[in-house]
């Protein structure tokens, strides 16, 4: 049971406990409001707990990838293969896999990358101001690789360079000698890859401890194991929430609960196209021959994290509902890959630490869902940030803060609009 006391009327209830709920209320902390963060279980013990950690404003790409449909039909045939949809007749997923379709026609996808280009700088840069800020956590700005074994996807992968040379990105096209003496663990049978120098990574459950440490210091009020069960509401506005320990009343409410949200507002008649995505992570005690710079493995999709102590390898994305059953052979899909990229590294043979899952909340066209409802005006939602709710954090944080102080947002909020598909 969280120690905490739970105070009965507030300004505003921050519901979630991840990365998006803790950065909302290290923001909104500065408006002096008497906030409080309601968590169902810990903090971080959804998605963001032992996730990649990358930070991405050089490879921000949506899920929505033009090819990615034919590509997701022959994954789907293979159970080893990055990505799964588990068959099952709800017309939720089904909307969601039409407007998915939608969003990979390449005009639309280059807009929601250039988007979250933008989105995503701009997080990058909130992250050096909270580090400088006294919040404490591992952030090392070593930039990213992306690893190709194969031709088709070293021509994807420079395909997607030029695509960001265009948006202004800062990427470096390494051939095969440049890429093993940049990165001198990987195999020979690396044929070529990116390398994305502005990208950096962090510890994501160490970073949410972090920021709810800094914002209980300046006021906010953390309520863990405090699950949401229902809502008040009067006149189109949100009067109570209704939680495991307790109602509680607030003028603004914010609805941050990742992959959970859609279902936590079917009460309140409300629909938000987010589907869960199962992934997995295997962490390992960091070996002396560990890669020092972050990697995305190209064909496999599996993302290789040099942590302070450990090694992770993080990947698979299957659409299962709020399922968090583990299938073992994607897990051992993960470990089975990394030999093939990496020098004198098999998971078999490192110390085990841990194995991890999260759902990722994944909108359609791989951008969050953020600002007010329209329905309930002291609604705000911020979930859906997909495959980059790390790197998108602190701009998420930043931005709900200023939606909540009545300020115009830094960054126009058109694209990421609630109601975009209803
Ligand atoms: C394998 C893997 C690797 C990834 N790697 C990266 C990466 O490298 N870079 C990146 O940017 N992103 C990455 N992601 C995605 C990222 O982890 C998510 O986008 C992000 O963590 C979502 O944060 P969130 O706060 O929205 O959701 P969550 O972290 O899931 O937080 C939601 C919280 O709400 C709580 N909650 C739910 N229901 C209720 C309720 N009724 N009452 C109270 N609380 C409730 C949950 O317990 C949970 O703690 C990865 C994901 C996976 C699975």
């Amino acid at each position: 049971m969280g120690k905490e006391i739970r105070p009965n009327k507030v300004e505003v209830a921050i519901i979630g406990g991840g990365i998006m709920g803790v950065c909302i209320a290290y923001y909104s902390a500065r408006l002096g409001s008497e906030i409080v963060l309601l968590e169902k279980d810990e903090l971080g013990a959804g998605c963001s707990g032992a996730n990649a950690g990358l930070i991405v404003p050089g490879h921000s790409l949506p899920l929505a990838t033009p090819g990615i449909m034919a590509k997701g039909i022959r994954w789907l045939l293979n159970p080893e293969s990055p990505f799964y949809i588990k068959p099952r007749f709800e017309p939720e997923l089904f909307s969601w896999l039409w407007t998915f379709r939608r969003a990979c026609q390449a005009e639309k996808m280059f807009k929601s990358m250039a988007y979250l280009c933008e989105l995503n700088a701009a997080s990058k840069s909130l992250f050096e101001e909270m580090a400088a800020e006294g919040v404490n956590f591992f952030f090392e700005k070593k930039g990213l690789l992306i690893v190709c074994r194969t031709k088709a996807n070293w021509k994807a992968a420079i395909e997607e360079a030029h695509d960001k040379e265009k948006l202004g990105v800062t990427v470096d096209i390494l051939d095969q000698e440049s890429i093993l003496q940049k990165e001198p663990t990987l195999k020979p049978e690396v044929i070529g890859g990116l390398y994305f120098p502005q990208d950096a990574h962090i510890d994501c459950l160490e970073f949410v401890e972090a920021v709810a440490a800094k914002a209980k210091e300046k006021g906010v009020k953390v309520l863990t194991k405090a699950e949401v069960i229902g809502w008040q509401k009067a006149n189109g506005r949100i009067k109570k929430v209704l939680t495991t320990r307790g109602e509680i009343e607030a003028e603004q409410f914010v609805l941050a609960a990742g992959a959970w949200s859609p279902y936590l507002i079917k009460d309140l008649d409300l629909k938000l196209l987010v589907q869960p995505a199962k992934g997995y992570s295997l962490t390992y005690r960091k070996p002396i021959n560990s890669p020092s710079i972050p990697m995305i493995l190209s064909e496999t999709k599996v993302a290789v994290t040099p942590l302070a102590e450990g090694l992770r390898f993080g990947g698979t994305l299957e659409l299962a509902g709020l399922d968090l059953k583990i299938t073992h052979r994607r897990v051992e899909a993960i470990k089975k890959a990394i030999p093939n990229y990496l020098k004198a590294i098999d998971p078999e043979k490192l110390e085990f630490l841990m194995l991890w899952r999260g759902l990722r909340p994944c909108s359609p066209d791989g951008l969050p869902f953020i600002g007010r409802s329209q329905k309930y005006n002291n609604l705000i939602i911020a979930c859906g940030h997909s495959m980059q709710g790390v790197s998108l954090g602190p701009i998420t944080g930043k931005i709900v803060a200023q939606i909540l102080a009545g300020e115009k947002p830094l960054i126009d909020l058109t694209p990421m609009a609630v109601d975009r598909y209803n």
